[in-house]
């Protein structure tokens, strides 16, 4: 039976993350709040001489960055504090009031970087040479003028801004349908129990061990789309015809290079990826085959994709156990690192076990200037450690970060985002294969290591290219259709899974079940980070002096924040995301986890 869960009151703080190390009490909170309301009133005063002499600028951005440190603990604070009890009317109401002052906020500094614009490059250099206090800017100067030949005239960015309400509509309505009026209808499950169909229960069913559930499941789910194809393919299409009409508005080749633009990622990095995930194709189409294989069926179909493969294990995992073999797995880093994680699990830095009201989920988050926090549901499993190396992994990025730059660089982009967690799962991974002798849990290890890669490298390469020739054909004047689409969508499903797939016709219309899609060009940076974070492992795990120098090139990537471009910052740290051989490297993995699975259940 399982235990009643605990009331937050009832847990054990030993266990509890220490939100006091943000704001010293609810009422410290408040102060600070009322104060910066009044900051926020009187920001104003910068905007006619932000752009008239170099102290007004460094005093506007100084007190801009104060603004924002401050802004950004009352939030954290504020939602950690709900996060431990969405129940908590008090937190509720803090939780309101810090949205309520960040969207002031927002607000009230919105004036600084259209005015920035106005200034050249020249004007911006001599005020760094005027003023020493600049100089720290100069990447971010550079960041935003080289947006300046995409800016248009007043007059016209008016008009793109007017537009923008109406550009998010294919979004909107996608979300609408898909969330609010679809409905799937009911299956059984393996128990013979009526199940409605949702979008949170979809994955549950499809990973059923009872396949007459997963096929029921895939078709009944499927049903709703193919009802609903045409408005679909029209809303999909609605929503590339924008990407490509805001590129073109903006001078940009293409929609791609609109996209990576924001980040200064060059196509290449995209089109590398494609191909370098095009060239490890055989041995995805090994794995659809060892599938087949080893779930012993005639035929493997879409819908066993998601089922384990791999005979039940005990995967019990307590947490003090999990801490242990983190720390042990993180043992390249280094003692530095090492001696770090371990007093965040001392020190505060972890909320770990589930209470009513909890925040489900887990995640890293916090503000410059503190330590950073973890939040867990641990459940005393194996998946569970791996959140726990994962969730550390984003905070040392955090860490170093915030120890090392400025506060206007201490954040990381998105396309960085999940290299640091993704390197700390890896590290873990390797230890578990070298140490685990149970050949069960051999295969249980390996088997999730390689749905990874399905998951984040292969299936997010397969959208990224769907959507490069979306974007193509929507520029060259190719409709967009129930036919077209479902035809790209079809050839390239056949061309990833391979010769030991059978696809059901339902599979082509994927396309239009993808809430991503709606944000166009955003996935294929799960496959990237993932890929360079792969790269960074194999090297750190070489050993000897080769792995030293990894550890400290990973390290110094770790400290950089956004204090330059992500390839850049990557590029130093000796991964080149701009050549395919990060991605070739990290694929070379792949391969030899599958060589191993083949042996372990062959
Ligand atoms: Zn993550």
């Amino acid at each position: 039976m399982p235990n009643r869960i605990q009331k937050r009151s009832e847990s054990d703080p030993q266990f509890q993350w220490n939100p006091r190390d943000l704001a010293e009490s609810d009422g410290a909170w408040q102060k600070d709040f009322e104060a910066i309301l009044d900051q926020i009133s009187s920001f104003g005063k910068h905007r006619e001489s932000l752009t008239q002499s170099a102290a007004a600028l460094l005093a506007c951005l100084s007190d801009r960055n104060q603004l924002n440190r401050v802004a950004v603990r009352l939030y954290v604070y504020a939602n950690m504090k709900l996060h431990e009890d969405s129940a908590e009317a008090a937190y509720q109401a803090m939780a309101d009031k810090a949205e309520n002052m960040v969207t002031r906020l927002s607000s009230a500094l919105s004036f600084i970087e259209p005015s920035l614009l106005t200034l050249n490059g020249e004007t911006l250099t001599r005020f760094q040479e005027e003023e020493p206090g600049l100089r720290l800017y100069a990447h971010y100067f550079e960041d935003l003028l080289r947006q300046k030949d995409h800016v248009l005239s007043p007059e016209m960015e008016k008009l793109l801004a007017d537009a923008g309400e109406i550009s998010s509509a294919a979004d909107n309505i996608f979300s609408m349908l898909n969330n609010a009026d679809m409905k799937f209808g009911a299956v059984q499950n393996e128990r013979g129990e009526e199940m409605e169909v949702t979008h949170g229960r979809y994955t549950a069913l499809m990973e059923s061990y009872d396949r007459s559930v997963r096929q029921k499941t895939f078709e009944t789910y499927y049903a709703a789309y193919e009802k609903l194809k045409n408005t679909l393919a029209a809303t999909y299409s609605a929503s590339v015809k924008k990407d490509a009409f805001f590129s073109r508005a903006r001078k940009y080749g293409s929609s791609l290079e609109a996209a990576l633009s924001g980040g200064h990622i060059p196509s290449e990095v995209y089109t590398n990826l494609i191909e370098a995930v095009h060239e490890a194709l055989p041995s995805f189409h090994r794995y659809v085959h060892l599938r087949k294989k080893a779930l012993d069926l005639p035929e493997l179909h879409m819908y066993d994709i998601y089922t384990p493969i791999v005979p039940h294990v005990n995967t019990e995992c307590p947490y003090e156990k999990a801490q242990e073999t983190v720390l042990a797995a993180l043992a390249p880093m280094g003692r530095e690192y090492v001696d770090t994680v371990k007093s965040a699990f001392q020190n505060g830095w972890i909320d770990v076990y589930e209470n009513e009201g909890k925040r489900s989920g887990a995640y890293s988050w916090g503000a410059y200037g503190c330590h950073p926090f973890v939040l867990l549901n641990y459940d005393n499993k194996i998946d569970d450690m791996f959140t726990l190396a994962h969730e550390m992994g984003h905070s040392m990025h955090s860490h170093y970060t915030w120890a090392s730059q400025p506060y206007i660089y201490g954040d990381y982009t998105i396309f960085l985002a999940e290299v640091a967690s993704t390197v700390n799962e890896a590290l873990l991974m390797d230890h578990m294969r070298k140490t685990v002798t149970d050949k069960a849990m051999r295969a249980y290890l390996v088997n999730y290591f390689l749905e990874q890669f399905r998951g984040t490298v292969f299936r997010q390469t397969m959208f990224a290219e769907f959507e490069m020739i979306t974007h193509q054909m929507a520029e060259s004047g190719q409709p967009l259709t129930v036919e077209s689409l479902s035809r790209l969508y079809r050839e390239l499903n056949d061309k990833y899974y391979g010769p030991d797939m059978t696809a059901d016709s339902q599979i082509d219309l994927e396309w239009s079940r993808i809430p991503h899609f709606y944000n166009a060009f955003y996935v294929f940076q799960y496959a990237t980070g993932f890929s360079a974070a792969i790269a960074f492992s194999r090297r750190i795990l070489a050993g000897g002096a080769e792995g030293e120098k990894a550890v400290e090139a990973y390290i110094n990537f770790l400290k950089s924040g956004s204090s330059d471009y992500s390839i850049a910052i990557l590029r130093k740290a000796g991964v080149d995301m701009s050549n395919p051989a990060p991605v070739r490297e990290a694929l070379r993995l792949f391969s030899e986890l599958l060589g191993e699975m083949e042996t372990l259940i062959g």
